[in-house]
């Protein structure tokens, strides 16, 4: 089995997962289905299924275009408003297809997802939907400057960045070492945050992260814009 990131929009992911054996391939959170296609057309594959995570334009946009480029195709997710749904997967299913296990998670509270995702095995490879790690991996320096396993994923992370290389996947053993969100009982997360229960700790986090996003950048789209069109002397 091999997983192709595919980087679209301005900082999303798309993946697609092929059985090598079978020739047959699931895609998730297709936001550009030509791109997606193509990289299908590439790799001679038959993709049977699309996986959604979430019904956020970025991830579950292309559904309809490709549910009509290809009839017969499955659009699975955990949520009634993802376009073009063909079967709403249940809380804690899990599909088992491929050499790996699919298990659908729809948390109401993020207190509960973080409890979800500790509990599962530690080797469970994370693939993410946007590429945010240097941003959060300097938030989680804020918030643990101690912690070496922060220093040492943060260099790494900018090394990645400069070569202009995707930083997935990481491993959930790996994010339970660096990530504040799944180490709200530790002790210096509680400090920075100044609360003690885990889900009031998790909900000071999430704030200070939406402003630390806001501070850090404010300038990015400036950065990137190309000039398109220029007239006039
Ligand atoms: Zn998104």
């Amino acid at each position: 089995m091999k997983v192709k990131v595919i980087p679209v929009l301005e900082d999303n992911y798309m993946y697609l997962v092929i059985e090598e054996h079978t020739r047959e391939a699931v895609a998730v959170d297709v936001a550009v289905p030509k791109r997606l296609l193509e990289i299908v057309g590439r790799e001679g594959v038959s993709l049977t299924t699309v996986l959604t995570t979430h019904h956020h334009w970025d991830h579950a946009r292309g559904n309809a275009e490709l549910a009509r480029l290809r009839p017969g195709l499955a659009v699975l997710g955990a949520d009634e408003r993802i376009c073009a749904l063909t079967r709403r997967l249940v809380h804690g299913e899990e599909l088992r297809g491929m050499r790996c296990r699919w298990v659908a998670v729809a948390c109401a509270w993020r207190a509960q997802l973080s409890k979800c995702i500790r509990a599962w095995s530690r080797p469970w490879k994370v693939f993410c939907g946007h590429e945010h790690t240097l941003g959060n991996l300097e938030f989680a320096q804020k918030v643990e400057p101690g912690n070496d396993h922060v220093r040492a994923k943060l260099s790494w992370a900018k090394k990645r960045d400069e070569d202009d290389m995707p930083t997935v996947p990481s491993t959930l053993g790996e994010e339970l070492l660096y990530n504040p969100f799944l180490r709200v009982a530790e002790e210096p997360v509680c400090k920075f945050t100044g609360k003690v229960a885990p889900a009031e700790v998790l909900e000071a986090l999430c704030r200070e992260r939406a402003s630390f996003e806001r501070a850090a950048e404010p300038l990015q789209p400036q950065a990137r814009a190309l000039l398109a069109l220029q007239w006039g002397p």
